[in-house]
């Protein structure tokens, strides 16, 4: 609806009162009374241990079952009763590519909504969920906004890629008021310098109480805040990051410009898992959610494999995710929650740069760190020697000086063969949801 010819041409005005509407639907949607009753079993059992191992347990037994009786692909081998999981064979990446419709619930008469997962390399994955799934998603989205302080009434600031200002439109206002719903949604499009100082005054004059938003969106006004040695001027109860991952650095860097604690997320459109971290920074493995198995790399990390919990439309059992943390020596959170906790999660590889003796570079903060007037960069790489860096900046701080330091932190990590150019931008290209790539490398691997 917010892409129509009749939304991006209407006045300002009539935009609000269009997003307003949109919004309250979509919260009707999904916010029913099943999504509410759930999210007060979820709060119920989360400090109680024996509650949480039965709810655990028992939804296992359902999700095999399910399984087993109505998906084809799980109907091809013989398990013996009663089911137990460590008899399913891991599911992978490329199962569910090859053998897609094969995963779905014959049996189910709901509405199949498809989605594609970003996908780091190669064709992008269908993943199919029904609209129950969604509001279970919701009730656990929820239950983490409770941990952030979130009470009925309080005002929300929203920057998650919608597409609620027209591209075309290059002067402020660059977000729209929900009035049912207490929001203000920005857009994470048009985040230029000059219109930086004016969202952040936006939601101070709104009265924004928690701050729902994109890592790469909320660490653009950290950073603008930063380079300027400015603090948020109104009161924030928290801000809840989920979608991209969130370096430790940079969560700290938005805490600290913003004076409130960061709620991070991290899920991926599979739902085979969710980690969410609390109100002391640690992040919590939610064994309501899902079931996760940790699988040991050998060099620090685990892997992420998860049997989905909320969707009985497309069950995914022992799916190897891909995705890696690192566990946690600490056993118990001055929270009381009594989910296992991870140390973090480590950075989903995709983002890379291909250093000068073939190597692929993931840790790409390191470059830009510390120099100043950068509120944003984003590398691109076409070949081995050459290497583009978009930077926005504040252009009376980042001069000469900061832009030869730029090119030598580059060098230093990738090697003094590879050219480092860079180019003032106004703002870093978002790909079609709104977040930001922290590096696009085309290189073709051998
Ligand atoms: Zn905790």
């Amino acid at each position: 609806m917010l892409n129509s010819f009749i939304y991006q041409n209407s006045p300002v005005f009539i935009q609000h009162i269009a997003v307003s509407c949109y919004e309250l639907i979509k919260r009707k949607m999904r916010a029913t009374e099943s999504s509410k009753a759930l999210m007060l079993t979820l709060i119920d059992h989360e400090k109680d241990k024996q509650a949480l191992k039965r709810y655990h347990d028992g939804k296992i037994d359902q999700v095999l079952q399910n399984a087993v009786e109505h998906c084809p692909f799980y109907q091809k081998q013989q398990y013996k009763q009663p089911l137990q999981l460590c008899d399913f064979d891991f599911t992978t990446k490329e199962n569910v590519r090859e053998n897609n419709t094969q995963f779905l619930n014959v049996d189910s008469k709901e509405i199949k909504i498809e989605g594609k997962t970003s996908g780091t390399t190669g064709t992008p994955l269908s993943i199919y969920q029904d609209i129950a799934s969604v509001r279970a998603e919701k009730a656990f989205t929820d239950r983490q906004l409770q941990w952030a302080g979130y009470v009925k009434g309080d005002k929300i600031g929203w920057m998650r890629g919608d597409m609620i200002v027209p591209f075309t439109q290059k002067k402020p206002p660059f977000w729209r008021y929900s009035y049912f719903e207490n929001m203000v949604l920005l857009s994470s499009y048009h985040m230029t310098p000059k219109a930086l100082p004016q969202y952040i005054t936006t939601m101070v004059d709104f009265g924004v109480d928690i701050i729902q938003a994109y890592p790469s969106s909320i660490l653009i006004l950290a950073k603008y805040l930063d380079v300027n040695d400015l603090y948020y001027q109104g009161t924030l109860k928290s801000i809840v990051t989920s979608s991209e991952s969130l370096a430790t650095e940079d969560k700290a860097l938005i805490e600290k410009r913003f004076k409130c604690p960061v709620f991070d997320w991290y899920g991926l459109f599979e739902r085979v898992a969710a980690i969410a971290s609390c109100e002391h920074g640690n992040y919590h493995i939610l064994t309501d959610y899902s079931h996760v198995e940790l699988i040991d790399q050998g060099d620090g990390y685990h892997e992420i494999v998860g049997t989905n919990f909320n969707n009985s439309l497309f069950p995914l059992i022992r799916y190897k995710t891909g995705d890696f943390v690192k566990l946690s020596t600490e056993k118990q959170c001055a929270c009381g929650r009594v989910f296992p906790m991870v140390d973090h999660i480590k950075g989903r590889v995709g983002d890379y740069l291909i250093a000068e003796d073939g190597q692929k570079m993931h840790i790409l903060n390191h470059i830009p760190k510390g120099i100043a007037g950068l509120i944003a960069t984003q590398f691109t790489q076409y070949s081995h020697k050459e290497i583009n860096a978009l930077v926005v900046v504040e252009d009376t701080l980042f001069l000469a000086p900061q832009r030869l330091q730029l090119i030598q932190n580059a060098q230093d990590r990738l090697g003094k063969s590879i050219e480092v150019k860079v180019e003032v931008v106004n703002s870093i290209p978002k790909t079609k949801n709104g977040k930001s790539r922290q590096a696009i490398c085309t290189i073709k691997e051998d």
